[in-house]
């Protein structure tokens, strides 16, 4: 009988305890979600449950996840990593922020400093952090220890007077405001957190980069392996590059970086225009580099910026000193943020503007045989993975993830690029279209539809 009694009541235990905690854990989830959502996507209770889901829903599109509107397992890890207290909806502007700075050169000062790392481990890592973005824009950073700087810095713990108090260790590690006046541009960070130069905890390089992206007009980005994405990701400091796609937003804003290195030859170099627009001119090659559009011709180099009417002309050795003039072709493979320039049998790889080391390299290296002694004109088609190389009256079809040579290379010009004549000069690669040069007319191609969609002037790009 008492063993009877035992079992009933074991039974009774086993199954009730479970299901009460499952039931806990389901309301503990539930809070936490609505207190996140609340935080970082405007989400405000209402009778029904709909507004709830719907901004679950909303969450998981900007994370990348499974778009179900449930607080599933994936979703409730997300939330609870750590992370920037700055929104992923709606501006962060409650004290009237701009879009982006007005002026190029800026100051900054660091109000305090914390116990858990070194005064000069706080001042590199801030100090690395402005660099991230001095880098691939024309902003300067002017560090001031006295008066009133445009990016203030300052630890802080629970409230500090801001509508904003943080939350204790882990959570949200820091936060920063749209630029603007007063707090505009000011970077908040959490003095509870165990701040590090190295792995172990949040390390303070890397959450700073982040929040000085905010600082300067950037928002939270969906590219999971940006900087600019909502949560804490270790990635070593010491190897860190700016992924494109912060690159892409901050040159925005700014623009790229003038990277003009001052040679003896170039005091002169926007004087002596050599391109006429009146005239028959042609390119030897074109390409885009990060947003640009570059247009190769004899000893110029025309630079046609985003937004500016005008193209800037430079001699090409007052960017490269040591490339040759007469630049036969050009492309960028952006996947990798390449361009390949081409002159004879040889070829250099930049990054950004600066040459790689290594080069030149021989094309042959590329699976050219060597009757191939110089390219008329390249472009990379992201669509397909391929960069077409034109060489006379051909093309070779090159697969960049394999690093190899089509098969079917080379074909005539005319059976994959009907319309385009049977030599091209120059082409380069814009919103999905390609631009072919050639004779003296410019050829606007579409790859998917396999045809020429417009003709345009050559020097469209030119605003002649
Ligand atoms: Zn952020
Ligand atoms: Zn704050």
């Amino acid at each position: 009988m008492k063993s009877w009694i035992l079992l009933v009541l074991c039974i009774a235990c086993c199954t009730a305890f479970p299901a009460r905690l499952q039931a806990d854990i389901n309301k503990y989830n539930e809070e936490f979600a609505k207190d996140y959502l609340k935080k970082f996507y405007k989400f405000k209770e209402d009778v029904h449950n709909s507004a709830f889901l719907d901004t679950i829903r909303q969450m998981q599109d900007v994370f990348g996840l499974v778009v179900n509107g449930r607080l599933d397992e994936e979703t409730m890890e997300l939330m609870k990593q750590p992370r920037c207290g700055v929104p992923d909806v709606g501006s962060f502007s409650i004290f009237g922020g701009n879009a982006a700075w007005k002026k190029k050169d800026l100051t900054y000062r660091i109000q305090n400093y914390i116990p858990q790392m070194t005064r000069d481990e706080v001042d590199q890592a801030i100090q690395k952090a402005f660099k991230v973005w001095s880098d691939v824009t024309s902003l300067t950073f002017t560090r001031i220890y006295d008066g009133v700087s445009d990016i203030e810095m300052l630890f802080a713990s629970k409230d500090h007077k801001d509508f904003l108090p943080f939350d204790g260790p882990s959570g949200v590690l820091a936060h920063a405001l749209a630029p603007g006046d007063n707090m505009g541009g000011d970077v908040h960070f959490d003095a509870d957190e165990k701040w590090t130069s190295g792995s172990a905890g949040v390390n303070l390089f890397l959450v700073a980069a982040h929040e000085l992206g905010h600082s300067l007009g950037l928002d939270h980005s969906k590219e999971s392996n940006a900087l600019m994405y909502p949560t804490y990701r270790y990635i070593n400091p010491n190897t860190f590059q700016l992924p494109q796609d912060d690159i892409s937003g901050i040159q925005s804003l700014y623009g790229p970086k003038e990277t003009i290195v001052p040679t003896k030859a170039s005091a002169s170099t926007k004087a002596n225009i050599p391109i006429n627009c009146q005239e028959q001119i042609s390119f030897n090659a074109a390409t885009t580099l990060r947003g640009d559009i570059l247009f190769f011709k004899n000893r110029y180099l025309l630079r046609k910026i985003a937004g500016k009417p005008e193209a800037e002309q430079y001699e090409i050795n007052s960017f490269w000193p040591s490339l040759p003039t007469d630049i036969d072709a050009a492309y960028e493979y952006q996947k990798k943020d390449r361009v390949l320039l081409f002159k004879g049998t040889k070829y250099w790889v930049l990054r950004g503007y600066t040459i790689e080391e290594g080069f030149p390299k021989n094309i042959f290296d590329l699976g050219f045989p060597l009757s191939v002694t110089q390219i008329d004109a390249a472009v990379h088609n992201e669509e397909t993975g391929r960069t077409y190389f034109f060489v006379n009256d051909r093309y070779w079809s090159y697969n960049e993830e394999k690093s190899q040579m089509d098969k079917d290379s080379p074909q005539r010009i005319g059976i994959g690029f009907p319309g385009v004549g049977n030599k091209v000069e120059a082409a380069f690669r814009s919103n999905g279209m390609l631009y072919l040069f050639s004779g003296n007319q410019q050829y606007e191609f579409s790859t998917t539809n396999k045809k020429v969609t417009r003709l345009l002037k050559y020097t469209s790009w030119l605003n002649c």
